[in-house]
Formats: structure tokens, C-alpha cells, sequence
């Protein structure tokens, strides 16, 4: 499948082909539109997954008790990544998420997102803390991100015994967040934070956000997995929002809710991927292992992987 190359029409639609059909994505507007009344042959599916997150850093100043990224200073070469970039826009991603760690401590962040904003038509997002997003790195981000994801898991005290960081501060970041592009809230949902939802989603929807994403508390080293009651109490809640946010959740945990897929057909390491911040590529950011992309690239360390996907994690 080919993508525009006039960077023009880049800039509204980009093509992919796959088992569900052919996808049309504006990263400008986020529009996607599915023809599946379109057979698309197999040598023409895109061969990149159609979105990628990647690690850039695992450094983080925070020290949140649920955190998944290892403590450590790995971060990944700028030349690298840009590398990478190329070859998954070429291929047919649609969407790259940065991610770390902290993304904004990545030492040259602003200018990998003009890189990828301006050199790919690739669709720029990151998710971030927030507490480093000030003018300057604001009016530097401004054009070259299309959505940022902003982590909020509770509010007030909740938000501060788990961030550590003053929750008035991170209602200022939110409105320098607003003037750079679309941005949604991310919240870990777990029985400390399941009673602050319909705050978070008040203080979301005030602050200008466009999307609440769900996140059920996953397991790691120092906790367990959200329970199967705070599991119920989060379906009722989502049952009985009424808010103007799009509510999301992430498909590990979709089972139960009121999700809608139109590209279930395009599934599994043709959705999506991640690379840490050593370079392995994995089916999500919750795996221990990987396979490191040599020079062959991300292709063909994700060719390796789709031949040895477990189920390892933490
Ligand atoms: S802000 Fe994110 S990366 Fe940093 S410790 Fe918290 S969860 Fe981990």
C-alpha cells in the first residue's frame, strides 16, 4: 500500500491496507474512515503495525508506586530512532506515542517531534507527567505533535500521595498543555483512585481535554493487578457517564465494556507495538522481553517476534 508522498495531501490523509480494509487517517483531524467493503490483496497490507509507542528514555523524576518502566538510564540514540520513524511510516504506521520514563526528559524531545511531525506523515503523540511542559517547551512542541496523553490518577490528595508532585501545578501545566494540541487524560484505575473518577473527569473535561482513557491498574514488581470488584465498580462507572470526554480503555481490559473495533480484524502486532528504551521491540510495554531491532530494523525484529510472542510479564 503506498501513502501520499506530496507532503501537502501527507499532511490530511494517509493510506493503509490490511485485513479489515482500507483505513484513510487525517493525523491533522484524527479522522479515520474504514472502507471494508474493499478486499485489499495481502501483498498489499501494510506491513508496519498501525500504531507504535515508543520508550525514549526510562528516566523519570517521579516515583509512582505502579510504574511498569525499569529505573534505569537507558535511552535510546536520536539517529536511531529517527531511523526507525522512516522505516514504520514507509511501511504503513499510522501513529507513533513517546513515551519513557518521562518523555520530556529526553534531551532533544522537541526536536525528534518536529523531526517526525516534519520528515514523516506519521501521527506525533506522547504521554507525559506534565510537570516539565512549560511556554518555552510549549511553543516548541506547538505543530509538531498531534496528541498529547497527560497522566492524572485521582485528584487532590490521591493525585499527590501518588505523584508526589502538587496537584494545583499540574492544573497550571494543563493549561499550557491546551494551547499545543488535542490532549486526553490518562488515569491507572485502581482502588485508591477508582472514588476520584468523576472528579478527574470533571477536572479533564474543564481543563479542555477531549479523552479520558482508562487504565486498569496491571501488575508489576511492587503491585497487583486491579481487583475483579474495582473491575465492576469501573464498568458501572463507565456505564453511568454522562460527560462530554470520549471514554477509552486499553484492550487488555476492553472485555465487559461498551467498546466499539471497527479493525478487529487487524489485530495483535498488526495493531500495535512497542520498543523500550533498549530497543527491544514487544506486543506491549507490559512485557519483560523482546527482541532487539538490529540493523535489520523494526521490521524484521518484529518478523522475529510475531514467530515468539509470550506471554511474560512482569
Ligand atoms: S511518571 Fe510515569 S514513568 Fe514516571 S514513575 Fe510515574 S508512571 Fe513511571
Amino acid at each position: 500500500m503506498k501513502n501520499f508522498t506530496n507532503n501537502h495531501q501527507a499532511d490530511h490523509w494517509k493510506l493503509r491496507g490490511g485485513p479489515a480494509g482500507l483505513h484513510v487517517f487525517n493525523r491533522a483531524t484524527g479522522l479515520n474512515i474504514l472502507d471494508d467493503e474493499i478486499s485489499v490483496p495481502v501483498a498489499l497490507w501494510s506491513r508496519a503495525p498501525r500504531n507504535v509507542s515508543i520508550a525514549l528514555t526510562n528516566r523519570c523524576d517521579l516515583a509512582c508506586v505502579h510504574c511498569f518502566a525499569p529505573k534505569s538510564r537507558d535511552a535510546l540514540p536520536f539517529d536511531t530512532i529517527t531511523r526507525w520513524l522512516c522505516e514504520l511510516d514507509a511501511n504503513g504506521t499510522l501513529g507513533v506515542g513517546f513515551g519513557g520514563g518521562e518523555p520530556t526528559l529526553y534531551p532533544r524531545f522537541a526536536e525528534l517531534c518536529q523531526h517526525a511531525a516534519r520528515e514523516t506523515t506519521l501521527s506525533v503523540s506522547f504521554t507525559t507527567h506534565g510537570h516539565h511542559i512549560d511556554h518555552a517547551m510549549a511553543d516548541s512542541l506547538h505543530g509538531n505533535v498531534h496528541f498529547i496523553r497527560v497522566s492524572m490518577d485521582g485528584v487532590n490528595g490521591t493525585y499527590e500521595s501518588i505523584r508526589r508532585r502538587s496537584f494545583e501545578a499540574l492544573r497550571g501545566r494543563l493549561k499550557v498543555i491546551q494551547g499545543i494540541s488535542q490532549f486526553g487524560v490518562n488515569v491507572v484505575v485502581n482502588e485508591r483512585t477508582i472514588g476520584d473518577l468523576d472528579e478527574v473527569a470533571e477536572v479533564a473535561a474543564d481543563s479542555g481535554a477531549a479523552e479520558l482513557l482508562l487504565l486498569p491498574q496491571e501488575r508489576t514488581h511492587t503491585v497487583s493487578a486491579i481487583a475483579a470488584a474495582t473491575m465492576r465498580e469501573l464498568q458501572c462507572w463507565v456505564d453511568g457517564y454522562g460527560g462530554p470526554l470520549k471514554l477509552c480503555i486499553n484492550e487488555a481490559h476492553a472485555e465487559g465494556f461498551p467498546t466499539c473495533d471497527p479493525l478487529v480484524a487487524e489485530h495483535g502486532l498488526r495493531a500495535y507495538a512497542h520498543i523500550d528504551a533498549t530497543g527491544a521491540v514487544k506486543p506491549t510495554s507490559y512485557h519483560a522481553t523482546g527482541i532487539a531491532v538490529g540493523e535489520g530494523g523494526v521490521l524484521e525484529a518484529l518478523d522475529l517476534l510475531a514467530g515468539d510472542v509470550t506471554e511474560d510479564r512482569p
